[in-house]
């Protein structure tokens, strides 16, 4: 096998490679960073490359194999994180300058995770400043590119990592998701992006932004690879004050079971089609790619329901409230004393100036803004008005998910409004952006599980379709969207998969 070929696999297929002893962990992440050397100049999905730790744990695993050490299954294969998660030795600044030249001595559990699991952690990841953005424009590090289309976004905030998978850079990712920021470029860069139940991962080690509604999770090609990995970092952790004790059945299994279940894998499925979330703000391929898939489920057993649920059309509303209430609480603690840069006043030299001095340089415009507008959100006055008004919406829409839940199994929608935007387009208007994430907030709100796969390619951009599960229900979700994958191989379809020449050719005609 060429080498290069390798970067073309998914996880699962490197994994079983590397137990046939066909390749060794080196000669796969050795390509993964070649090919990083290669595109990454161009896409900008990462903003730390660590080679030398990445080769490391390779070299272990190819020598623990050696030496016929039971490894698991997943070892060996490479994967990249975003860098809201905290890596000890390895520096973590969630694109903001105010953690730049932070090395934190610490890993999140999930790093603990992948490492006991021997996975090569090949980097960090671009990403919107502090998680805050649909496009990772907001990054205080220079934007990541689409792979698909380079005068494009990648989507926000995780627009790194997604990028990084989509350009067979690493075929998995973590992500983070606090209103859809893994899903939402997951469905920019035709892969798959997953927010598990909430509680199901451990936030320990995430860089908290809306605490209430922050989840890690995979990022990968296909539903399989990112049903092993949710395998990897799920499970209960006492460091976590809301982590699930549950045992969680494998996803895994979950995700490979409809390819051996027949002509109609869907059948006694039920696929709730939400109301609300369809209409005039939904680009008409979304809708039609949409439309297709469902014709598609149910051709494969599905039934299709119909669902008015009218809380989740101000979902958005309550989101976006309640998010940078905790998000302004959340940053209090980056001071310019405690953490990253620090920037001297003018004196007199007072530790308000300081503080004052850093945050002013250290953070971006949608930071403060969120800082300002959650502020106030908070303050006597604003908070029984918005904020108590917000979190009434919130345990409403809560009890009309649950409800919903009742009579179907899984809800599925459009995952974002529209395909990925040009750079600029959504800059100068904060609403416009948060208006990509109107798909997205209410698994946040409900702690619902919630994925983007890929359902088809439209002008040449790829289309997200989103389901989304009931809490716990993970399992059924990726059920339901490995169906869901099985009509058309979105990802292959990249013209990045000729390398940054293919990708920028792709573009001139659209
Ligand atoms: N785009 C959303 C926002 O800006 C989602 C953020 C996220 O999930 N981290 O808030």
């Amino acid at each position: 096998m060429a080498k290069s070929d390798l970067v073309f696999r998914s996880a699962l297929e490197l994994a079983q490679m590397l137990r046939d002893g066909e390749v060794s962990s080196v000669e796969v992440t050795r390509a993964m960073l070649d090919r990083i050397a290669e595109v990454d100049p161009v896409v900008n999905a990462f903003l730390f490359v660590d080679e030398e730790g990445a080769l490391k744990t390779a070299r272990e695993v190819d020598e623990a194999r050696a030496a016929g050490e039971q490894l698991h299954p997943l070892a060996g294969v490479p994967i990249a994180l975003k860098d809201n998660v905290v890596t000890r030795g390895v520096p973590t600044t969630a694109a903001s300058r105010i953690l730049e030249g932070w090395v934190p001595p610490y890993d999140a559990t999930i790093v603990e995770k992948i490492k006991a699991a021997k996975l090569p952690i090949v980097g960090k990841t671009n990403m919107d400043e502090f998680a805050m953005g649909s496009s990772t424009e907001h990054s205080a590090f220079g934007p990541t590119h689409n792979p698909w289309d380079l005068e494009r976004i990648p989507g926000g905030s995780g627009g790194g990592s997604a990028a990084a998978v989509a350009a067979f850079m690493v075929p998995l990712a973590i992500g983070s998701d606090t209103g859809g920021s893994i899903r939402q470029p997951a469905a920019m860069t035709g892969t798959v992006g997953v927010k598990p139940t909430y509680g199901a991962v451990s936030r320990q080690g995430i860089i908290a932004l809306g605490s209430s509604l922050d989840q890690a999770g995979p990022v990968a090609r296909t539903v399989a690879d990112a049903a092993a990995l949710q395998d990897v970092i799920d499970g209960f952790d006492d460091r976590d004050a809301v982590s699930l004790d549950y045992a969680w059945p494998s996803m895994e299994e979950a995700a490979l079971a409809p390819a051996n279940a027949g002509e109609r894998p869907l059948e006694g499925v039920k696929l709730g089609v939400v109301k609300q979330l369809t209409g005039d703000a939904y680009e008409d391929d979304v809708v039609a790619s949409f439309e297709s898939t469902l014709e598609f489920l149910k051709d494969k057993g599905a039934e299709v329901v119909e669902l008015d649920l009218p809380l989740l059309g101000i979902a958005l509303d309550a989101y976006y409230v309640i998010m940078p209430a905790e998000a302004s609480s959340n940053l209090a603690k980056f001071d310019g004393v405690r953490f990253g840069l620090r920037v001297e006043p003018e004196p007199p030299v007072t530790s308000e100036r300081l503080i004052a001095a850093s945050r002013g340089e250290g953070f971006g415009s949608e930071v403060k803004r969120r800082i300002i507008f959650g502020t106030r959100m908070l303050s006597k006055g604003f908070f029984d008005k918005y904020f108590v008004q917000a979190m009434r919406v919130r345990t409403l829409l809560q009890e009309e998910l649950v409800e919903a839940f009742e009579s179907v199994d899984v809800i599925v929608s459009p995952t974002s409004p529209t395909t990925a935007f040009k750079f600029g387009e959504k800059m100068d208007d904060p609403t416009l952006m948060y208006l990509s994430d109107i798909t997205t907030t209410p698994a946040n709100l409900g702690g619902m599980p919630a994925m983007s796969v890929p359902s088809g390619v439209a002008h040449g951009l790829p289309v997200g379709f989103q389901v989304t599960g009931p809490v716990r229900g993970d399992d059924v979700m990726y059920r339901v969207a490995a169906v869901v994958e099985a009509q058309e191989d979105v990802a292959h379809k990249n013209p990045m998969i000729e390398g940054v020449d293919g990708a920028a050719r792709e573009g001139e005609d659209r």
